[in-house]
């Protein structure tokens, strides 16, 4: 069965810097200050650092996909659905 999930964990870690787009550089970095820590104890971002270029910065760690979308559509559909359905029964009650 497919998956729902709208958001897909995924690990920059095996992706490429998006600087020198070097493959299996990035590594993970401690944070340096108050506002860094506060965004990687989120978990959407984490701070990376490349070993061949040196760069440094935020990479998401979730992805959104084309998959991501038909899942929304099918949860809007299913909301729309629900909401006709309350309509219909509230419009015959009253
Ligand atoms: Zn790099």
């Amino acid at each position: 069965m497919k998956s729902l999930a709208v958001v897909w964990k995924r690990n920059p870690v095996l992706g490429a810097c998006p600087s020198c787009k070097s493959l299996n550089t990035l590594k993970r970095s401690h944070s340096r200050n108050t506002k860094e820590k506060l965004i990687n104890r989120l978990g959407f971002y984490h701070t990376f650092r490349c070993r061949s270029c040196g760069w440094r910065g935020y990479l998401s760690t979730f992805s959104f996909t084309l998959h991501s979308l038909k899942a929304l559509l099918m949860y809007a559909a299913i909301i729309a659905f629900a909401v006709i359905i309350t309509y219909q029964v509230i419009v015959r009650i009253f």
